[in-house]
């Protein structure tokens, strides 16, 4: 079942409201065996909402539309669609009903135009919106399979009748094959070259039924792996084929197959696993590293804490570092970046610390030490290890890609130690 999305409203063409209907409707249609093969954007103007749904329904059978169905002039969704469906706007009294009471207990006054708002085409389903006072309508479109749907804009309205009338619908009137997918997590390869790495077996999945999907973040990339089929686990069987595959080729790199699971979640369940715990000594990620694994429930089971050394002197008096080394090597090195490690673990009793020291940018580079430059140290019982790696100029995604790769390190530390 092929379908379209179609968001109405001259606020999403000018930037003012994001369209975030479509990503959700997006998701959750293909999560029920429904593929989107377009989403339109389209201004307020009734000839905007024919002229793309002529287009819709030329090929897909399912097209489903949001906004314009407010109380207000520019609202003519339902308008267009009973012009287009060549049937009357008649008063549902069960709707009358509902909008009074809706502002009866908000003890507001009821409008001309939100009794207009119990005006349905006379030829579709009603489609209730317990959250708000436009509904939504299915329109069976005749002598064919196809269906319209129109639901309001606002994304709580539009979420509650896609869950509680459209998908259960659908799933009932039509013999839809099921998705099944896994994404795994993967850090420390680009895109380029990961797909460079896989690419024999990856030209092989569509005969195998599989389809792939890069969906790259700055410093990690996920890879999804989907398959549908009329018997669900013909699809689980094709896609865990191809997961283990993966994962063979792609070991080093993979941080987790867990879905929707972060680095740093994946850290903070490792470390506990483990029974370890960790400090940290952070210069040019200022806290962000710390920030992220104490946003994770939990993790007060395994993060002792931190130590936001930004200048030279914290770095020595809260982290042991010689004014000596900073003095001979710069705060920008592998030797400062170890003392600080070390000393994060020593003063703070833990298992392992990281550490890092930068430039962020956009200044204070040099031609030994560019913007983007981050060393970085892991501690642990086995002594000391520093790393550095240049990110580029953008400050904020060199504080991110640092963070997350200090993350990674300790994580494939953890995993080495134990096997
Ligand atoms: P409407 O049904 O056109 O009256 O839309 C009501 C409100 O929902 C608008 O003012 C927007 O704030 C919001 N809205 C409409 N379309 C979308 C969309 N595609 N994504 C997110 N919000 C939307
Ligand atoms: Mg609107």
């Amino acid at each position: 079942m092929l379908a379209e999305i179609i968001t109405v409203g001259d606020e999403l063409l000018l930037g003012q409201t994001v369209d975030t209907n479509s990503a959700w409707m997006g998701e959750h249609l293909e999560l029920s065996g429904i593929a989107v093969e377009r989403i339109s954007t389209i201004s307020d103007k009734p000839s905007a909402l024919v002229a793309a749904l002529d287009l819709a329904l030329k090929s897909k059978d399912l097209v489903l539309i949001t906004g314009g169905l407010g109380p207000t002039l520019d609202d003519q969704t339902k308008q267009v669609l009973a012009h287009y469906f060549e049937t009357p706007l008649v008063l549902h009294e069960e709707v009358l009903a509902n909008i009074t009471a809706w502002f009866a207990n908000r003890g507001l006054p009821m409008l001309p135009s939100n009794v207009d708002q119990a005006l349905l085409p006379e030829a579709c389903e009603m489609l209730p919106n317990p959250l708000g006072t436009a509904q939504g309508m299915w329109f069976a479109v005749k002598g064919s399979h196809q269906v319209v749907v129109s639901m309001p804009g606002v994304p709580y309205e539009m979420k509650g009748i896609m869950t509680d009338e459209v998908i259960p619908r659908l799933l009932d009137r039509f013999a839809l094959p099921t998705r099944y997918h896994r994404t795994i997590l993967t850090q420390g390869v680009g895109e380029s070259f990961l797909s460079q790495h896989v690419a024999t077996w990856e030209a092989g999945l569509a005969d195998r039924q599989v389809s792939m999907a890069y969906l790259p973040a700055p410093g990690q990339v996920r890879i999804r792996l989907s398959s549908m089929a009329e018997d669900r686990q013909v699809a689980v069987e094709r896609v865990e084929k191809e997961v283990n595959a993966f994962k063979a080729m792609c070991d080093h790199w993979i941080v987790t197959d867990v879905e929707g699971q972060s680095i740093a979640e994946t850290l903070v369940s490792g470390l506990i696993g483990a029974g370890k715990t960790l400090a940290i000594g952070e210069s040019c990620t200022g806290g962000a590293m710390a920030g992220s694994l104490t946003a994770i429930p939990g993790s007060s089971a395994c993060f002792l804490g931190g130590v936001v050394a930004y200048s030279n002197q914290v770095k020595v008096d809260l982290l042991g570092v010689s004014m000596e080394t900073i003095q001979t090597h710069g705060a920008v090195s592998e030797a400062v970046v170890k003392e600080m490690a070390l000393g994060a673990r020593h003063r703070m009793g833990a298992d392992y610390a990281l550490a890092t020291s930068g430039v962020a940018g956009p200044g204070g580079g040099t031609d030994e030490t560019p913007v983007g430059t981050v060393w970085m140290a892991l501690a642990g019982p086995d002594g000391v290890q520093g790393r550095v790696l240049n990110f580029g100029q953008n400050r904020s995604r060199n504080i991110e890609k640092a963070c997350l790769e200090c993350q990674a390190w300790l994580l494939r530390e953890l995993r080495e130690y134990k096997s």
